[in-house]
């Protein structure tokens, strides 16, 4: 078993982490920097991106051909914890949820003569792309088979009523998918559809705010009532719908274990940095048992998400949906992510709540861990099924 990176990935994460180090940390200090909603601000992104492509690192998740790097899916998890390293590195990269996630999908099930109108314009970052799917009550949420929104074919098209919320980037996107019930059939009920903004028959009742920084475009309510979508902008097949999340929610509930993973690392260079300068009564904080516990314990819990995260990553590269390893990634990167912000706070004091460190931001923000893209119960009934079905074999090495 051969744990090493390949050179070609190993260079393509240092270039990352080389470019994180020069144009994006310095950016975190100033408030400047920051949009209203606490994130990047938008003429500061656009500077930063035109570097990031003229440093031959945009999009490296996508194929060579549509102007990506042509990375697999090990070589994503290297680079993209380079990326995180700095809150605001993975939309410099043009690898942030949700257009990372919509951009694979896209990628893997549109027909070629489609992408040039609905996957390219995301590519090269012309346009912001929403993925629709959560409903209020009693609609879809952790339980998709629950899902309200109706499509109903009428001749060439489908008409759509319903509603949808927290759907990330909704208020800037212009290309959605979207997830609607087609038929009352348990296993081919849903569908998924593609539409632009400027399609009629649908609207923006309100930005749900949130506990944590927002993404570009917050958290949007969308409500349908009769928007009209032609019959070619069905994704895969009529009936498909689950089929389709399942193709697009491994990779993205990995790729926010990769971004994920670097973000905790940040939080315990911070901490790291803190404690090695620090005294009390007389002694260095990192030279305390107590200190060194809860930093070893925190660095244990990234390392052992990182595990889960690349195996996944080299079994989706295999071909495998890896359902269970992408679970496992999902729940115990999570978890970890909030172990090491929360050791950082605790040990960087009174700074560490402060916002002269980002270290408050991640805290707020890594809540939603534990939520999205399936909550941490969600998978683990998922775990269980499979221990239920497959005995021993749930570990088996094949
Ligand atoms: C910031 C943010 C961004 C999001 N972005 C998007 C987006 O872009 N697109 C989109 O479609 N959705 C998005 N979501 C929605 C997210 O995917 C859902 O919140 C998630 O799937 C859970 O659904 P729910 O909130 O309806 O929870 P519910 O289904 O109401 O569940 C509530 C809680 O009940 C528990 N629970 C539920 N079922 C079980 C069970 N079977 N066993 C044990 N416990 C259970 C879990 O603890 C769960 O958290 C986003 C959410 C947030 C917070």
């Amino acid at each position: 078993m051969d744990f090493s990176l390949s050179p070609e990935t190993n260079a393509f994460r240092l270039r990352v982490r080389d470019f994180v180090s020069e144009h994006i940390l310095p950016l975190e200090a100033d408030r400047a920097h920051y949009d209203d909603h606490e994130n990047i601000a938008p003429h500061v992104l656009e500077r930063v991106r035109a570097e990031v492509r003229k440093a031959g690192l945009w999009a490296p998740q996508m194929p060579r051909h549509m102007g990506g790097q042509g990375l697999d899916v090990v070589g994503m998890a290297v680079a993209y914890e380079e990326m995180n390293r700095s809150i605001f590195g993975p939309v410099c990269f043009n690898c942030a949820a949700p257009d990372d996630g919509n951009m694979i999908v896209l990628d893997k099930v549109l027909p070629e003569s489609a992408k040039a109108r609905w996957l390219q314009p995301i590519v090269d970052g012309k346009v912001l792309s929403s993925f629709a799917m959560t409903e209020p009550a009693p609609g879809a949420g952790s339980d998709p088979s629950m899902m309200q929104t109706r499509a109903e074919k009428k001749g060439d098209r489908w008409v759509v009523h319903g509603r949808k919320w927290f759907i990330t980037g909704g208020g800037k996107a212009q290309h959605f998918i979207l997830l609607a019930k087609t038929s009352d059939d348990p296993r081919r009920g849903l569908t998924a559809f593609l539409f632009d903004r400027d399609q009629p028959g649908w609207r923006i009742e309100r930005q749900v705010p949130i506990m944590g920084p927002e993404d570009h475009g917050g958290h949007a309510e969308l409500v349908f009532e009769g928007l009209e979508i032609p019959d070619d902008q069905v994704l895969l097949k009529e009936g498909d719908g689950l089929k389709f999340t399942q193709i697009r929610l491994g990779t993205a509930r990995l790729t926010h274990c990769m971004r994920w993973t670097g973000m905790a690392k940040r939080a315990l260079e911070l901490a790291c940095e803190y404690v090695e300068q620090r005294h009390s009564f007389g002694q260095r904080l990192a030279d305390r048992e107590g200190v060194q516990w809860m930093l070893g314990e925190a660095a244990m819990a990234v390392d052992m998400g990182r595990l889960l995260t690349m195996r996944a990553a080299w079994l989706l590269d295999q071909g495998s949906f890896a359902r269970k390893e992408v679970s496992m990634a999902k729940v115990v990167v999570s978890e970890a992510l909030h172990k090491a912000i929360d050791t950082a706070i605790q040990l960087c004091g009174a700074k560490g709540y402060s916002k002269d460190m980002p270290l408050e931001w991640m805290y707020r923000y890594a809540r939603l861990a534990r939520l999205g893209d399936g909550a941490s119960e969600i998978h683990k009934m998922v775990l269980s099924r499979f221990l239920l079905a497959e005995g021993t074999d749930f570990w088996s090495w094949t």
